[in-house]
């Protein structure tokens, strides 16, 4: 990516931050809302939702399931946190915190939250052009591929999806939190090895890993 588009493409995603930070369209949801920086990368990490800790942070995945994921991503990318949130835009499927469910976890976005909040990772891609998503959780998952599908089909391989008018490969990841303990037993351990093994291995991922250690634009 040049320079010249990288500095659009961060401007464009600024803007829409500014419009984004504004939005309090869900009655349930708790702001602030939540998003990582504009940072124009072929890399785009979606997420579920923002725990009862980012928006105080300001940041998505500021907490222990955070440090568990980067703890990740270090070990397969060689990127520490700093670094991955620098180089992959970082979108969620709701951009609020949910509340906690009566069960005691964070409570999942409900479908009409989920479709009030699509327009704004329709506007994300449209800018962004991602060529790899990295879907983190059931949610994620299931709403890029546009299927529900058990994590043990999913994890560990490279999937293709049509993700709002762009064609992109999927790396699909349980989620980090400690709500489950999938990706602690097998087969969800080697499963989760695989599938970072595979996200290292992925063209864009490695161009965002070079530019990165070259501090040029991926
Ligand atoms: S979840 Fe999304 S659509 Fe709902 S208020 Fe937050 S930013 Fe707006």
């Amino acid at each position: 990516m040049s320079v010249l588009v990288e500095a659009s493409t961060r401007r464009a995603l600024r803007m829409l931050h500014a419009e984004l930070d504004a939005c309090s369209a869900c009655e349930r949801m708790k702001g602030p809302v939540v998003h990582g920086p504009p940072v124009a990368s072929p890399v785009l990490l979606l997420g579920q939702a923002p725990g009862p800790h980012e928006g105080a942070l300001g940041r998505p995945f500021a907490w222990t399931a955070g440090r568990t994921m980067f703890r990740w991503f270090e070990a397969a990318l060689g990127l520490d946190e700093a670094a991955f949130r620098a180089r992959v835009y970082m979108a969620a499927v709701a951009r609020c915190f949910p509340g906690k469910a009566s069960g005691g976890g964070d409570r999942r976005p409900d479908a009409q939250e989920i479709a009030r909040c699509e327009p704004w990772l329709a506007r994300e891609a449209r800018i962004l052009q991602p060529e790899l998503v990295i879907a983190v959780g059931t949610l994620a998952i299931e709403r890029v591929l546009g299927v529900k599908s058990p994590l043990a089909d999913v994890v560990g391989t490279t999937l293709r999806a049509r993700w709002h008018g762009c064609d992109v490969d999927v790396v699909a990841l349980p989620h980090p939190s400690g709500a489950s303990p999938w990706h602690k037993v097998e087969p969800g351990r080697a499963l989760l090895a695989r599938a970072l093994d595979v996200l290292a291995g992925h063209p864009a991922m490695r161009r965002v890993i070079d530019a990165a250690r070259a501090g040029v634009p991926a």
